[in-house]
């Protein structure tokens, strides 16, 4: 696949606006932004280092030297330039930035699930006379749902990974001739995304075969290949930041045979029921359940230890969650997995994964390598 032109760079006015508007709703006046995807979505700037400081009326992105061109250019180019200031400096020029623009908040948030506990303390030392308070999934909740840009790039992601797939997996297929290792073959997808235009690989690429595809998280090792072999190969691209997720399961050699035949055609049933019921005003438990069910009646309802799914987007995990008790509705723009799973130790596993966006009528997968097993 040619990839094409690169893309506008993503809107991200309207994004601090929404922010502010659930801040009262969590009790602050002020959030402390320290997470760097959150930095990401809500300013453009994706340097490594930065805090990001959003009160009533202000927003102040702070950041050190290595990054002074870099964040005028990226909170220019996301549309954010009268809304963000940006002051460059060392550590402590960085932090005095922040205590200034605070000073007169009251209550500031900072991201509990991100923030060290001697970060905290040095905040509240630093903060004086604000009370701080822990906050939760704040901009992750907003980040759930995904813009058109946003979705653009993860449907180049998918793509990318798409291609790439089809482009090494040949050589699984020349696995029950030739030595050909788990490794081997992720190291060659991991090279074909790059070469297709990926960044970098989305995550650790899974490729379990034999009786390590019964383990759901498996990484890559030297195990050779062979003919009556499930491969479970699991894997994304990153594009511009954002990110995709597919799992395929193969059988090198021909068609599966014995429980395992069985096992395939079940998760596969449990799959596509799961992605026919992702559509808006669904809560994610419900696909969970849908899936779930499908197992369970087969037999193997203990042999699907994880959830569901997940959101995706600048991370690999994100909110939503599609799990058991997850209660999220989806609405269009949600970008989220289905990938139900069953795994019989000894033996070896099976899942399915595709990444799908919520339309306004139901759910459109952006992953979209064919699901034929044998190779
Ligand atoms: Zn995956
Ligand atoms: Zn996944």
């Amino acid at each position: 696949m040619a990839i094409a032109d690169a893309l506008p760079p993503l809107d991200c006015t309207g994004r601090l606006d929404r922010l502010r508007e659930a801040l009262p709703d969590a009790g602050v006046d002020a959030l402390l932004v320290t997470t760097p995807a959150n930095i990401r979505w809500l300013s453009g700037f994706t340097g490594s280092a930065g805090l990001l400081l959003v009160t009533g009326d202000r927003a102040l992105l702070t950041t050190d030297g290595r990054y002074r061109t870099q964040s005028v250019e990226q909170t220019t180019a996301a549309g954010v330039a009268g809304d963000v200031e940006v002051t460059v400096g060392g550590a402590q020029d960085q932090r005095e930035a922040v205590v200034a623009v605070a000073r007169g908040n009251t209550v500031v948030g900072l991201e509990a699930e991100h923030v060290t506990w001697g970060a905290q303390r040095s905040w509240a030392e630093l903060l004086g006379e604000a009370e701080l308070s822990p906050t939760r999934q704040l901009v992750e909740v907003l980040r759930q749902t995904k813009d058109a840009g946003e979705i653009l790039r993860m449907e180049r992601a998918a793509a990318i990974a798409d291609e790439a797939l089809a482009r090494v997996l040949p050589l699984l297929g020349r696995a029950s001739r030739e030595a050909v290792t788990e490794s081997d073959f992720a190291t060659a997808l991991d090279h074909a995304m790059r070469v297709g235009g990926a960044e970098e690989s989305a995550f650790e690429t899974i490729v379990a075969s034999g009786p390590n595809s019964a383990k759901p998280h498996a990484r890559p090792g030297s195990r050779t290949i062979g003919a009556g072999d499930a491969v479970v190969v699991d894997f994304g691209a990153v594009y511009d930041g954002y990110r995709s997720d597919m799992t395929r399961t193969f059988w090198v050699g021909g068609e599966p045979d014995g429980e395992l035949a069985e096992v395939f055609s079940v998760v596969a049933a449990s799959q596509s029921a799961g992605v026919g019921a992702v559509r808006p005003g669904v809560a994610a438990g419900e696909v969970d359940k849908v899936c779930r069910d499908i197992i369970a009646a087969a037999g193997w309802a203990e042999r699907f230890e994880h959830g569901t799914g997940h959101g995706v987007g600048l991370d690999i995990h994100e909110a939503p969650s599609v799990g058991p008790e997850a209660t999220a509705i989806l609405s269009p723009g949600v970008v989220v997995t289905v990938e139900p799973g069953v795994y019989l130790a000894g033996l070896g596993g099976v899942r399915i994964e595709d990444t799908l966006v919520v339309t306004e009528h139901g759910g459109r997968p952006l992953t979209r390598f064919p699901k034929e097993v044998a190779v």
